[in-house]
């Protein structure tokens, strides 16, 4: 069937994504033995909508930037995924974004189904108030799809609680009222829930204590490299850190800091909050993005964007456990290359999961007008986690498969499962 795209012609980060995330839907189906006209259902996205997002710049020039909301598959409940706001977003990233939130709703048992969506623009290339002219622009833009019951945003790369406040009051302005369900990952003053801030971080540290624990390697001393020092990144070393491992490097964008004895994290990750770029901090000695991949440690973290563990680079990757803190980091081909030298992969839709699980909590919280401590919410992320942990680490050892093969039959199951008991109307 035409359902798996062709090779790697076109080289946007989009077009790129969106192959990885069909070839690992093609496994799945494979695997699952779903006929053509399922895989074809679960390969297609129910809505897809791009949006002008006019801006009037404060020195009173206009231009108009681009925006998009994919909703993927809602068979088991709501639309659910971030928001991105970045120069090289398009629509394939978004959809391929919004399938990956599918399959990780269903993996963590969580009643939603994907969506992702994203503004091509620099946040930072935006004043205060530009930026709050296109939040809230965009969000007016997608009205129409979003809400408690229909799709419900939150941040993701280049958005924040900010975003997800503006984002709270243009909606709840609309309707008369306020809807603190319509987001999650807002402030805590307008129904945020504990721990939603460092919740990916948190449940990346719980997926690489418990891959070590699983090959039976001590947490302690663990060599960790860490790329990308964002929401995800800055606040995985420091969690990593205190757990017992040695973060060794870290970079974002900018570039990076190695030392090979560790590096002390606490202090980075507070210049990182007042926007201190990783190159101009002073611990450890300089390092590229490139070469931090290559660095020799036990565990590396890819916490930033998709596409960066590739082909080219694959075979020089050291570290014995990938955990993917972004969505999509490591290329199909890439992902073979690693099996094969024996490098164990835990895949972003199970690694990075910590973000929505919360995000769900958060809204039940809303629903309840209820908010429970951070202890409650810590406890029920680690709950969810270690169960789809589970489920993932015996499907691959029973079957063979790899963790991300093993991810996405689960989650691809479970969606294929739903669609096939509600069946096809009319
Ligand atoms: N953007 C995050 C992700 O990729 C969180 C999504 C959410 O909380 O809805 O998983």
């Amino acid at each position: 069937m035409t359902l798996l795209a062709g090779p790697a012609l076109d080289v946007s980060r989009g077009a790129a994504a969106r192959r990885a995330a069909l070839t690992q839907l093609a496994h799945a189906a494979a695997h699952l033995g779903l006929d053509d006209g399922i895989h074809e259902m679960l390969a297609t996205p129910r809505r897809s909508l791009t949006v002008a997002v006019p801006l009037r710049r404060e020195d009173g020039s206009q231009t108009v930037l681009t925006g998009y909301r994919v909703q993927h598959n809602l068979s088991r409940g709501p639309a659910k995924g971030g928001i991105r706001f970045h120069p090289a977003t398009d629509l394939d990233e978004v959809t391929a974004l919004a399938m990956w939130m599918t399959w990780k709703c269903a993996l963590v048992g969580i009643p939603y189904g994907g969506a992702k969506g994203g503004v091509a623009v620099d946040p930072g290339s935006l004043t205060r108030l530009e930026l709050e002219r296109v939040t809230r622009r965009y969000a007016s833009e997608i009205l129409p799809l979003i809400g408690p019951d229909k799709d419900i945003p939150a941040p993701d790369v280049g958005t924040d609680e900010q975003t997800m406040a503006w984002i709270m009051d243009t909606f709840s302005v609309t309707a008369g009222y306020s809807v603190p369900g319509v987001v999650t990952g807002k402030p805590v003053s307008i129904g945020g829930s504990q721990g939603r801030a460092g919740a990916t971080s948190r449940g990346v540290t719980l997926t690489v204590l418990a891959a070590l624990t699983r090959h039976g390697v001590p947490v302690e001393g663990r060599r960790v490299a860490v790329q990308g020092f964002g929401k995800v990144g800055a606040l995985a070393a420091q969690y990593l850190a205190e757990a017992g491992c040695r973060v060794v490097a870290v970079c974002d964008v900018t570039g990076g800091r190695h030392r090979e004895s560790g590096l002390n994290v606490a202090p980075m990750v507070a210049a990182a909050a007042q926007g201190v770029p990783v190159a101009e901090m002073t611990d450890g000695d300089p390092l590229t993005a490139e070469e931090l991949l290559e660095v020799d440690v036990d565990v590396l973290v890819p916490a930033a964007l998709e596409g960066v563990v590739t082909a080219a680079n694959a075979d020089r990757i050291r570290a014995r456990l990938v955990v993917e803190g972004a969505n999509g980091p490591t290329t199909p081909e890439a992902d073979a290359i690693l099996a094969a030298r024996g490098c164990v992969v835990v895949p972003d839709i199970l690694a990075n999961a910590g973000g929505v699980v919360v995000s769900y909590l958060e809204w039940v919280q809303n629903l309840q007008a209820y908010s429970w401590s951070e202890n409650e919410v810590a406890h029920r992320l680690q709950d969810l986690l270690k169960r789809a942990f589970d489920d993932v680490a015996h499907l691959a050892d029973e079957r063979g498969l790899t963790l991300r093969q093993a991810a996405h039959v689960i989650g691809v199951g479970r969606v294929a499962q739903a669609h096939l008991q509600r069946g096809l109307y009319p």
